[in-house]
């Protein structure tokens, strides 16, 4: 027998990949930010889900309506990572039956006041007893058919940039965060980024799940990396920017933009948008190789890779 634990996240979702049946009008599968399928004429459809569970994802004495925020935000997180328009929800909810109502109705008011903001309509769902409370959202959203940015269009030569900035996340943004919808289906539009991901579990775990499926290498250049203010505040004897590189729970965008655009792409982002975006390497050509060098140049060796479910 071989534990989710000894196995780790990604090889439980490859042996769990391989038992599913597939679909002529499914363009991408398992593996991207979300599932994206053929079915809807002019548009591409985008599916995904996701789960907070108390304990996990949230303390039993967070804000209830920041729990229903934090459950909507990551799906649109999700969509934004795609370039996508989010259009509807269906929310499960799990509770002992000793949960106040009063609980449940403000995690809906955090839910639907952000879905509400960026038009993502809650349909349904389902309501059910458990051990825990648990929120699962499933999301719907569209896209122009084929113009989904996928994670493995990176290219050598691409110049990788991140949105905001990094680590901390775990002394309250994690709770209430800005999904990046508007800047993905900027991105999207303008045809700038050739691969394009959230960044969920932390800069570092995340860009090789990129690289991974671009079959490229890259190069990151520490001092590049933005560094949040609550990554800068932890005092737990990891440095600043282990908390930026591993920390995880971001919903920043990290994505790539062709050498020859790179000026375009600066000036039209900074016309655009009031937040920052900052280039924190390039793409190479060796796939899966990671390297990360100081600014002179030293080759670093992180000291904890990003948040790894199950370990
Ligand atoms: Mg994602």
């Amino acid at each position: 027998m071989t534990t989710f634990r000894q196995l780790g996240e990604r090889e439980v979702i490859r042996r769990l990949a391989r038992l599913v049946p597939d679909r002529a009008d499914v363009r991408v599968g398992i593996g991207d930010d979300v599932a994206v399928v053929g079915h809807a004429g002019a548009y591409d459809l985008l599916l995904t889900s996701d789960a907070v569970i108390e304990n996990t994802h949230f303390l039993p004495d967070a804000p209830p309506e920041s729990i229903g925020h934090k459950a909507i935000g990551r799906v649109l997180s999700d969509f934004a990572a795609m370039g996508g328009e989010p259009l509807w929800a269906l929310v499960d909810l799990v509770a002992p039956a000793e949960t106040p109502v009063e609980w449940a109705e403000s995690v809906y008011r955090g839910a639907a006041r952000l879905a509400a903001r960026f038009h993502l309509a809650i349909v349904g769902g389902d309501t059910t007893g458990g051990p825990v409370r648990e929120l699962h959202v499933f999301g719907v959203g569209r896209l122009p058919a084929g113009e989904a940015v996928l994670r493995s269009g990176a290219r050598p030569g691409d110049v990788l940039y991140v949105t905001g900035a990094l680590g901390g996340s775990l002394a309250g943004r994690h709770l209430d965060f800005e999904p990046r919808v508007a800047e993905g289906a900027w991105l999207r539009e303008g045809r700038w980024a050739t691969a394009m991901m959230d960044i969920s579990d932390g800069l570092l775990v995340d860009l090789e799940r990129m690289l991974e499926r671009s079959r490229a290498g890259a190069e990151l250049q520490s001092q590049r990396v933005p560094v949040a203010p609550d990554a800068l505040a932890a005092k737990d004897g990891r440095s600043p920017l282990e908390h930026a590189l591993g920390d995880g729970e971001d919903y920043e965008l990290l994505f790539a933009v062709p050498a020859a655009r790179v000026a375009d792409f600066e000036a039209a982002w900074k016309a655009r948008f009031k937040l920052p975006c900052s280039s924190v390497g390039t793409i190479t050509a060796e796939p899966g190789r990671l390297v990360l060098r100081d600014r002179t140049g030293r080759v670093l060796t992180p000291g904890r890779a990003g948040y790894e479910h199950f370990a």
